[in-house]
Order: C-alpha cells, then structure tokens, then sequence
C-alpha cells in the first residue's frame, strides 16, 4: 500500500473514532460559509509578513492563491468518504511539491497553517456548540491540518532530494563528455577579449567599442554555466572578484585618458593590471576544471599523484592491518617552503612544474607498497607502510637532500631550488586516521617553525 493511501486509512480511522459526523458537519459548514473571508485574511497577513513577501505578487495572490485556498480548506475539511480523505492527502502532496519547486521554507508553510488554524478555531468559538463538542471540533481541525502539512512537507523534501541528485547527475554528465571542450572554449574566449583589449588600447579607440568582460562570452558564461558545474568551488567566487576588479577598476579609468600623453601613461598600467588579473584568472580557471576532472578520476591531474578523496579508505584499511598484524606504519607531511615565492618570481607554470617535479622525486623514493597523495596546493602526503618513525626518518630524510640538491628546470632555460618541510608521525593505534594525520601536520609546523628545510618526528 502506498505510504498516502495508508495514511488516508489511519487517519480516516483515528477522525471516525474521535470525531462525531455532526461535528464534522459543523466544520464543514463552517469552511463553507466563510472560506472567502478566511482566505482574504489570511493573505492580508502573508502580504504583510516579511518571509512570504518575496513569494508573493498582489496579481498572484487575487487570480490563483486565493481561489487556490479556498478550495484546498473545501478538499480538506469536507470530505464525506474515505476516498475523498485519499483525494485530500494526495493534493497535500502535490502542493508540497509545488513548494519545493518554488523554493518556499517549510518554515512558512507551518507558519501560515498555524495561522490558519487559529483563524478557524476562533470561528468555531462563535457556534453554538457545546463546550465538550467544541473541544472536539477543534481537536478535529488540528488533527487534520496537521496530517495535510505531514504530507505536504513529507513531499517536499523527496522532491527537493530528487532535485538534487538531478543536479548532481546533471554536473556528472557534463563533466564526463564536455569538460575538455568547456575548458577550451573558455580560455579561446578569454584570449579573444585579452587580444580585442590591447587592440583596442593600441588603436586609442574607444573603450565603449567593445564589451567589458562581464558581458563577453567569458563573462557570460562565468555567470551561467560556471555555476551549474562548480557550484561549491572556490575558485568561482575569486575569478568574479577579478572580472569585476577589471570591469569596475580598469575599464572605467579608460573613456577618462583623453588626454594623448596622460592616455599612454595611464594606459601602460592599465594594461599591466589587466594582464596580471586576467594571469589570474587563467590560473584559477585551470584549478577550477582540474579539480573537477580529478573528481572523476581520483588522481590529481597535475602531478598524477591520488588525490585526498582516496585518503581516508587508504588509512582506514592501514590501522586495520596494523591492528591485525601489530605492523606499523607513518605518514609523512611535506609542504614546499616559500612556494609562493616561485610562483612570484617565476610565474604560475613554473609552479607548476615545480610541484610535478617534486612529486616524482617523492615517488622515485618511496616503495611501490606506500601510497603518495597531493594533499593540498603544494602539500604531499605519504602513507609508508610497515615502517617505524626511525625508518621513516630516513626516508624524508633522503626526500629532503635530493629535493634541496635537485636543479628544477623551467621553459626558457632557467631552472630553480627549492627545499621542503617534512613532518612524520606514526601510527599509535588510535582508530580515528584524521588524528594521525593532525599529528603529522602538527610536526610539519614545528619543522616550520624550526626554519624549514628539516624532518620532524611527532
Ligand atoms: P611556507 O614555507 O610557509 O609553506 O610558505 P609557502 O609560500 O610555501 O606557503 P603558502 O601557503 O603561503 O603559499 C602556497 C602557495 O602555493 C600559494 C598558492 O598560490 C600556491 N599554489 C597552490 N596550488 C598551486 C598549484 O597548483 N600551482 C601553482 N603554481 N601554485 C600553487
Ligand atoms: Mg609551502
Ligand atoms: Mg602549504
């Protein structure tokens, strides 16, 4: 039996045995006579109400909300058969669907059945029914407001559960076929404004020729799709800060250089602030997209270590064997010293050859057996099994020189150093890994704090 249907029976049986059919009568007479009055009143308070004003039009409230209401009461309190109580609750259903996809909180729902029921109950107070049977009359209203808003609200949270689980199969299936074509398309319509800008700066025409960035296919795009696909990035919110910052700081200062001499001085900044958001963006945007294909495939795409998704099954499947087999093992923490320094002097490629460099140096060091993951922008974290803290040692140890000794080559010929911090704990047998993991982090601090460029032990 449907979940509705068994509902409509228990509550048909529950109302039968607790309510006489005159009193039932009574209310449904009630309803009748003064549903207009008691729908106008109700609005009159929802339109003054600051949470429901957003969701309601004075049009909509007249032509659909009140009619709407009237017939819902009529629905609910003057069903006669068994089928008709169904009839009613399978309306409650769909009228909590119709919140869900309009977005209203349940929160008002209650708020305006509260309000509901104290306006009929006032009105029953008026009648001529004996104290007893008033009780009972009242008790009958609430007990099936009360049922209309279990279904009601019952309906709205799985359509609001299956709207989400679209949306998730929607990013989904987008990320699986589009995502490199996305991404080209993007960074073309991202150079196609770079290029019309310096063209346009070059020429001295004028800025209102063409569109800021907010309004070219970058921006328009950033505005309505970016969302759909990253929607909990943290990314998107700092590339609109840089399209706004150019649209808002730069563009405006552009019409303002008339002026020829005063046009080259000003422009010359212009162009390097631009060129520096605009570095900016393309380097959050490429976050943004690797992000989402390293969902897919677990692996991190730039240095093609795991990425963290997988690091909890690892250390959880760790402590098991470790508890089984009295084996233990490490974690090692390393986080590159002064990277931001690179990505400063050499730009943000360099970085990132940097850190693909630095995890294959990690990777050529541990055993097959252990597991490397990126942990975070330039943290690497190593699970090295079946070793003690001393063993362990040695290899951050060995990590540590080859990395410091290491000529990191870049495009152009240059190449650069860099040193890393290493922090290790092993494991106690405490069964809960993000404490393992806080030790070892709490070690690279001090390895930090010590002056870099050194291994810590917990
Ligand atoms: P410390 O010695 O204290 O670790 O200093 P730091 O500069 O290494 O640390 P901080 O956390 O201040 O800076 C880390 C920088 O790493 C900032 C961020 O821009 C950069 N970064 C993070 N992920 C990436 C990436 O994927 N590629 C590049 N090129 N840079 C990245
Ligand atoms: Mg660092
Ligand atoms: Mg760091």
């Amino acid at each position: 039996m449907p979940s509705t249907s068994r509902l409509a029976e228990q509550t048909w049986t529950l109302l039968n045995e607790s309510t006489s059919q005159p009193i039932r009568d009574v209310v449904a007479t009630l309803i009748l006579q003064h549903r207009s009055t008691l729908a106008t009143t109700f609005y009159a308070f929802m339109l003054n109400d600051a949470a429901a004003r957003p969701f309601l039009s004075l049009a909509a409230v007249e032509a659909r909300l009140k009619p709407g209401l009237q017939r819902w009461m009529e629905v609910l309190f003057c069903h006669t058969t068994r089928d008709e109580l169904a009839a009613a609750l399978a309306m409650q259903r769909h009228v909590g669907e119709v919140h869900a996809r309009a977005q209203i909180p349940v929160g008002l729902v209650a708020k305006g059945l509260r309000l509901l029921k104290h306006d009929i109950n006032a009105l029953l107070i008026e009648t001529p029914l004996e104290r007893i049977e008033l009780v009972r009359a009242v008790v009958y209203v609430d007990a099936l407001i009360d049922v209309a808003f279990e279904e009601m609200s019952t309906a709205f949270v799985m359509f609001s559960e299956r709207g989400a689980r679209t949306d998730e199969a929607f990013r989904m299936s987008v990320a699986g076929h589009d995502l490199a074509l996305e991404r080209e398309k993007q960074s073309v319509a991202l150079l196609e404004w770079e290029a019309r800008f310096y063209r346009m700066l070059a020429s001295g025409s004028a800025a209102d020729e063409m569109p800021n960035l907010q309004e070219s296919e970058f921006g328009l795009w950033l505005h309505h799709k970016a969302p759909m696909l990253f929607d909990d990035s943290r990314e998107l919110p700092l590339i609109t800060e840089c399209v706004e910052r150019v649209d808002e700081a730069l563009f405006p200062q552009l019409t303002l250089g008339r002026d020829r001499n005063m046009q080259s001085e000003v422009n010359r900044d212009l162009a390097r602030a631009v060129l520096k958001q605009l570095d900016e963006i393309k380097f959050l945007l490429r976050a943004m997209f690797d992000r989402l294909v390293d969902l897919e495939v677990g692996r991190d795409v730039l240095t093609q270590l795991f990425n963290r998704r997988f690091l909890p099954s690892v250390l959880k499947r760790e402590i098991t064997l470790s508890r089984q087999r009295g084996r233990r093992f490490c974690v090692l923490m390393l986080d590159i010293d002064h990277f931001k320094r690179v990505n400063d002097a050499h730009g943000h490629e360099a970085g990132d050859r940097v850190l693909q460099h630095v995890a294959s140096q990690i990777m050529n060091l541990v055993r097959s057996g252990d597991f490397v993951f990126r942990y975070g922008g330039e943290e690497f974290l190593a699970v090295v099994a079946a070793v003690d803290q001393e063993r362990a040692r040695a290899v951050a140890e060995k990590i540590r020189q080859q990395i410091e000794a290491a000529d990191i080559p870049l495009s152009g010929g240059q190449s650069v150093r860099v040193t890393t911090s290493i922090g290790i704990a092993e494991d106690d047998g405490h069964p809960d890994y993000q404490r393992l993991i806080e030790r070892a982090d709490k070690a690279l601090y001090a390895a930090k704090e010590g002056g870099r460029n050194r291994v810590v032990v917990a």
